[in-house]
Order: C-alpha cells, then structure tokens, then sequence
C-alpha cells in the first residue's frame, strides 16, 4: 500500500447520506466515484433516493448490502435491488434512470446500506449503447478460504480462482471481502491495473500496515498484497478491493456525465435538454 485517502460525508441524490473517499484522482484511474451509501436508518416514509437524472460516458454500478431499492431507465430496463443484489449499468452514450428506496421499503422504513461506484470509459467506449446487468445475489460467485475465516464475493474479476459472471467493459476486479478475527488472504492484483482497498468495518492489515474503518488504500503496481485480521479483534472485517486500467486520456466532468472535452460535455448537456437521452 503506497498511500491512504481519508473519507468525508456528504449528502447525494435527494439528500441521503454517504461515506466518500476525496480525492478520487488520476490515482483512482478508472474509479471517479466511491459512495458508501449509509448506513442509515429510515423512519417510516422517511427514506430517499435519486428521482430521474441522465449519465453519459461512464458506468454506475450498485452494490446493495441492506435495504431495498427500485430502479428504472429510459432504455426501458427496471429492477429491484435486494442485499447483496449488484446493477451495474454501462449509461454509454445515455440513459436518465431513477434510483429510489423501494415503496415497502419507503413505507416501512429500515436500515439502507449499499454502494455506488462510477467507472469510467475510454473515449472509444464512451457513447456504446447503453448496457445494464442485473444480478441477483444468487448469482454473485462466493468463495470461502479453506479455513473459513475469509469469504470472498467475486462481483468482478477473480479471487481465490473462482472468477465473477458480469462482464465489463475494461478489466475491472470487484471484490467483497469478510475476514474473521484471524482470517488471511493473499490476493494479486494484476500488473498495470490501479488496485486499491476500501475498508468498511473493523481494521484491516495490509502487510504491515493498517487500514482503518472509512479509509482507501492505493495499492501499488502489480501487488500480491496480504490482508489480514489480528486474532485478538473484536469484529469482522468488511472490505472492497477494486482495481482496474488507468485511462490515459483527460477527463471533461460536469455533475451526471464524464466525458473527454468540454464541447462533448456541451453536446451532452444538450442532447439531455432535448430528450435525445430519453
Ligand atoms: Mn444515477
């Protein structure tokens, strides 16, 4: 681990609280954006979420841990996400979605907790046709070390030799990590893709370093990094790795679309504000 990203909170969409790495930056390379959404507890038809709003030029990929949400886009797709559920939804050249609490859920209230990554595109990528999978936790390989201290969910890439089901774009790895008290893993992470890990509950060691609740290592080049869990902590380790290719190009970014340029921005602005995203 080269170095570590503090985390800020900040209100998004609607107004719901996340957990946020600042700065991502050229380091973070192809990952703009790391919300950890909550977790927060909703009162009854208290919960939020993002009403329609466009992307274009990059993707967003939801990662759901507790709660329950509804979504839908202008491509025509729609679904639920349930815990442990992943949408990862390439916008290409647009799509307006919604992204809200589901109406039981709404209506109930209860914890919401989950993720939201944005990964960028290359120029050549950038105005695909939107794609969108949806993936029920079901379907999500899990992969559990031999001395069952250490699951593993492979969202994307591979962990332990169990490689993940969704496709991407531009090599990405996508990994839930839960070490036990004890618990020990090795994982590489392949030459030329920027890796980092984001630890999310208890304190995390990285060889000998340590990753506390809330922050982001970045990884160097090519690391075999060794994680580890202290026999003596009192909680479980949660944890992300993700890794994936730095993209070489300049980025042009204004609120809902990443594009290259500021005239692709322009155009993108208003393609949304004359319903071609629709
Ligand atoms: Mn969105």
């Amino acid at each position: 681990m080269k170095s570590t990203v503090p985390t800020r909170t900040v209100l998004e969409g609607g107004g719901f609280p996340v957990r946020r790495p600042i700065p991502m930056s050229a380091l973070t390379s192809p990952f703009l954006l790391l919300d950890e959404m909550g977790p927060v507890e909703w009162p009854a038809n208290g919960a939020i979420g993002a009403p329609n709003h466009p992307h274009r030029g990059f993707e967003t990929v939801t990662y759901l841990l507790q709660g329950r949400m509804n979504h839908a886009d202008s491509a025509g797709n729609s679904g639920e996400l349930n815990p442990g559920d992943v949408q990862w939804m390439t916008a290409g050249r647009g799509v307006i979605h919604s992204e809200l609490p589901h109406p039981d859920f709404k209506r109930e209230g209860g914890v919401m907790h989950g993720f939201q990554i944005w990964v960028n595109l290359p120029a050549a990528d950038k105005m695909m046709p939107p794609r969108y999978q949806d993936v029920p936790a079901e379907e999500i390989p899990i992969v559990t070390s031999e001395d069952g201290l250490v699951k593993v969910r492979v969202i994307a890439g591979q962990s332990l030799g169990q490689s993940a089901i969704i496709d991407t774009v531009i090599p990405i790895t996508y990994l839930h990590m839960t070490l036990k008290p004890g618990g020990k893993i090795t994982q590489s992470i392949k030459k030329g893709l920027n890796g980092m890990i984001y630890c999310f509950s208890g304190r995390l060691n990285i060889e000998d370093r340590t990753l506390n609740d809330g922050q982001l290592g970045l990884l160097s080049d090519g690391e075999v990094v060794c994680l580890s869990v202290s026999e003596s902590a009192e909680e479980d380790v949660n944890l992300l790795v993700l890794a994936g290719p730095q993209i070489n190009e300049p980025i042009a970014r204004y609120g809902p679309f990443v594009m290259n340029t500021e005239q692709e921005i322009m155009q993108a602005v208003n393609d949304y504000n004359s319903g071609k995203l629709a």
